[in-house]
């Protein structure tokens, strides 16, 4: 059974829910887009179920509510630290199926991976409650289909919403008290069950076939279209890498802040090290790093699903117009020809 609400009484319940939640959705932002006079949708809070953006895909990911782009971590003075503060309230997020999927790869790698639990993001995780927004046609970008993560019954609530205002439907026992006494109206959740485009997912079958795959020529075409501006990742809702920076307030170079900020494999130098070497120095040799941790490397440490779920941003944002889903389709011809070739 669900709970239909109109806008009046949606905007009643945010009030009551905003003694105990702070509530997160993508919102439109006016004017704020890459190009002038062009609008951006973001993870923002929310105070009215009218701020919510239903029509368009969110540009950036609801991983920015959990792990901001950039984060004080700690304060520091000569010979002590505090860490940063965060809030106490619980936060409720309103996010589609793919999104909630893309969550479960960031807890893998925040809070599993080298069995060391990422403790400013956990903090926060340990808060959030999510809210699945329906998610029924999709965006021109979107793959979650053929990446499998088109359906999640990870939520506390689900919402739809149509022309008579937004449906409820409430499994979390702590959440659904806040909504009793609300019209009731029987409510499926419905999940995508086509997108406009298919992904072959490629599989690998072992390592001689990965290492051709690595010097196949599939990858040269990116030293001429990518610009390794890192657009690309900053937007994707699965990609976790940050670095470090010190924040000095002034002339006493001991006090400050150290912040974790978002980093981007398709930057250069990303991989440099302690005497500057790089493993990987062209575009090309970063786009086949990021292709193959999404569509290979992660399933092949963690053993279930691929990292990517398809949201489709990265191709959305990126300047250059490469599509991530033909990508990973151009490397499954990759992968036949070089198996094919063997069998000769
Ligand atoms: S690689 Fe692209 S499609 Fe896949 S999760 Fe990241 S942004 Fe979404
Ligand atoms: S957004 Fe496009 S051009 Fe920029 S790094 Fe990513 S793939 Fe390259």
């Amino acid at each position: 059974m669900g709970y239909r609400l109109s806008y009046p009484e949606a905007d009643e319940l945010f009030r009551k829910l905003s003694a105990e939640y702070e509530i997160y959705a993508p919102k439109l932002f006016e004017k704020q887009g890459r190009y002038s006079d062009t609008d951006i949708v973001r993870y923002d809070r929310v105070k009215r179920a009218e701020e919510i953006v239903w029509d368009r895909k969110s540009d950036f990911s609801a991983k920015e509510v959990v792990s901001p782009i950039t984060q004080t971590i700690f304060y520091f003075t000569e010979d002590e630290y505090r860490e940063s503060r965060t809030g106490a309230k619980k936060l409720l997020i309103f996010l589609r199926p793919c999104d909630i999927n893309a969550f479960e790869h960031q807890d893998k790698i925040y809070l599993e991976n080298g069995g060391i639990a990422d403790v400013f993001y956990q903090r926060v995780r340990d808060r959030v409650r999510f809210v699945l927004m329906e998610c029924t046609e999709g965006w021109d970008t979107c793959f979650c289909v053929s990446m499998g993560a088109n359906r999640t019954n990870d939520y506390s609530a689900a919402v739809r919403r149509d022309e008579n205002g937004l449906l409820f439907t409430v499994p979390d026992p702590e959440l659904a008290p806040h909504f009793a006494g609300n019209r009731e109206e029987p409510f499926e959740v419905r999940f995508i069950e086509q997108n406009d485009f298919t992904v072959e997912i490629p599989e690998i079958p072992n390592k001689d076939v990965l290492n051709k795959l690595k010097k196949h020529p599939m990858w040269q075409e990116f030293n001429d279209r990518c610009i390794s501006c890192g657009s690309c990742t900053v937007a994707c809702s699965t990609c976790t890498c940050f670095t470090t920076v010190d924040k000095i307030y002034d002339e006493n170079a001991h006090a400050g802040e150290r912040r974790r900020v978002a980093a981007s494999c398709q930057v250069a130098g990303f991989d440099c090290m302690a005497g500057g070497h790089e493993f990987r120095t062209t575009p090309a040799d970063r786009m086949r790093y990021r292709v193959l941790h999404k569509v290979h490397d992660y399933k092949a440490r963690f053993g279930d699903f691929h990292m990517c779920v398809g949201c489709g941003r990265c191709s959305a944002r990126c300047p250059k117009f490469i599509s991530f889903p033909a990508t990973i389709n151009k490397m499954a011809a990759a992968i036949k020809e070089i198996v094919a070739a063997e069998r000769q």
